[in-house]
């Protein structure tokens, strides 16, 4: 089997030279082909930081193996990292928390054992980037949270703690504030989860699980939260197991996947032989096993954990009087210990079942769709203006505005209502929204809201703007703060 590895930027190349030996000593019959990806393909004008090479070979191999790598700043160029994920819909980020014996935290101390698998989802949120800034002084992020991508990533979530056979699968989110967006991943976990009667499924407001996660690692099995909220729940969660140099990452998806640690490209050790190659060696475990090869999983996961219980270190972690390891004298003491078992949750070594990659050749872009019969109504619009004047000037402009067809019902500014009632003790800034809705509850067309762009356009800049829906009988939209 052939997969396609990059070895990344700052420590990666050290980091992949140590996970590659070891694969090498244990015979792990994986092929490679190196493609280029990373700071210096983006210095070479490659604006997506991949040469069209890479794409290819990547997209024909369909797995990755990557290292870190440097998004170059101040230069506008996006992450090839997230660049990566989203490019081959990985959509399922998996990250691994366990306790590893000879890595020192609180919780080991303390007899706490943590076994907790994040999954966050890869794709949506506010990582699409799609940012604007819409006066001077104010910047919009648009928070995308779909029906299809929440299902997908939920149903990996699901299946992956069958297999697992987890105690219980939690959603964290926060929809108490976001009912929209949060409201739907939250409404989707709930769907899949009748699908799964054998498992435990609950929710957590986010802010809580985080509370909860250090103060009860051990009561979380699998949790499955969007994009940023499982980004930052991801990394609490690698502190509580030793930090960074210990977070494992695979990013599933259909047709490709991509295996890194969680860190970066550590520039402040690069290019030392210092680096902590453990979460780039885990994130190969999960790839080994990913592809069926259980036994090499086995025996390379047995090893490294022997190595920790035995208490040889990098210089990031473990028994600061006792001389740390290089990378190389690390990767070396792992290689000796092939074949050994750990006192503790020595893994099982089952023979290797390659499994054939999923066929990944695909003619076109697959549309992702819910297939429903649901009656879509415009019933009003959103209209976000720029303005210093007073909210009540603004009403009274706004509603020689509104004809026959439209009703001035509210003006928030940053979400909160400021008229019809509100409070002078709102801070206000430049941009308002304007919320008209049908006068007479018949529906609006996208001709009646140009017609009011249009008019609206001779007394103030408009931002943006955006439809009121109704589906079916649902309203499709947020309410202001005191509306
Ligand atoms: P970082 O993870 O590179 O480093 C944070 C700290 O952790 C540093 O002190 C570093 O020395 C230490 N550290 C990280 N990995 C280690 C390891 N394996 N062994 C020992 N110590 C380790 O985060 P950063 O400094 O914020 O980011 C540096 C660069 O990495 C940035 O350009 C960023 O965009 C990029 N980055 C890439 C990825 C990725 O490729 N998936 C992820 C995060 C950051």
């Amino acid at each position: 089997m052939k997969i396609a590895v990059a070895k990344g930027d700052g420590i990666g190349p050290e980091i992949m030279q140590a996970v590659w030996s070891i694969f090498e000593a244990n015979k792990v019959p994986l092929e490679y082909e190196y493609v280029d990806m990373g700071k210096w393909v983006f210095d070479k004008g490659f604006s997506n930081g991949m040469t069209p090479e890479a794409q290819q070979t990547i997209e024909r191999l369909g797995l990755l193996f990557k290292g870190p790598m440097e998004t170059p700043k101040g230069k506008g160029v996006k992450s090839v990292n997230v660049t990566a994920r989203k490019t081959w819909n990985t959509y399922a980020n998996k990250r691994v928390f366990q306790t590893l014996h000879g890595v020192d935290t609180v919780f080991s101390k303390a007899g706490i054992p943590i076994d907790i698998t994040v999954v966050r989802e890869n794709i949506e949120d506010t990582y699409g980037g799609i940012e604007h800034m819409l006066t001077p002084d104010v910047a919009l992020s648009r928070r995308f949270i779909t029906r299809p991508g929440s299902m997908q990533v939920i149903k990996y979530a699901f299946e992956m703690a069958r297999q697992k056979k987890a105690r219980r699968i939690t959603c964290g989110h926060k929809a108490n504030i976001m009912k929209i967006t949060d409201g739907l991943f939250l409404e989707c976990f709930y769907e899949v989860s009748k699908e799964y009667p054998d498992l435990k499924a609950d929710d957590i407001i986010v802010d809580d699980l985080c509370m909860k996660l250090v103060t009860k690692p051990d009561n979380f099995d699998v949790v499955v939260l969007t994009n940023l909220q499982g980004d930052i729940v991801s990394d609490l969660c690698a502190g509580l197991v030793g930090g960074l140099g210990f977070a494992p990452s695979a990013n599933i998806g259909d047709h490709i996947s991509i295996f890194e640690a969680v860190h970066g490209t550590a520039p402040d050790i690069a290019g030392k032989n210092i680096a902590n190659p453990t979460a780039l060696l885990l994130s190969g475990i999960a790839m080994l096993l990913h592809v069926g090869l259980t036994e090499n999983a086995g025996i390379i996961e047995n090893a490294l954990l022997y190595t920790l219980e035995s208490g040889v270190h990098t210089g990031d972690f473990g028994d600061k009087n006792k001389a740390a390891a290089n990378t190389t004298e690390f990767a070396k003491t792992i290689i000796a210990n092939l074949g050994k078992k750990p006192k503790f949750n020595a893994r099982p070594v089952i023979p290797n079942m390659p499994g054939t990659p999923a066929p990944f050749k695909l003619q076109q872009n697959a549309m992702m769709v819910t297939k429903g019969t649901v009656v879509e109504t415009i019933v009003g619009v959103d209209m976000f203006i720029e303005s210093e004047e007073q909210p009540q000037v603004i009403a009274q402009k706004c509603q020689r505005h509104a004809g026959v067809k439209f009703n001035l019902v509210n003006i928030s500014n940053r979400g909160t209502q400021v008229w019809p009632t509100g409070s002078v003790y709102t801070n206000l800034v430049n941009q308002y929204n304007v919320r008209f809705e049908t006068l007479d509850g018949s529906p609006l067309n996208q001709v009646d809201i140009i017609g009011l762009y249009v008019s609206l356009s001779g007394n103030f800049k408009i931002c943006s703007l955006e439809l009121l829906n109704e589906f079916g009988d649902k309203r499709a939209y947020s309410l202001a703060q005191g509306q």
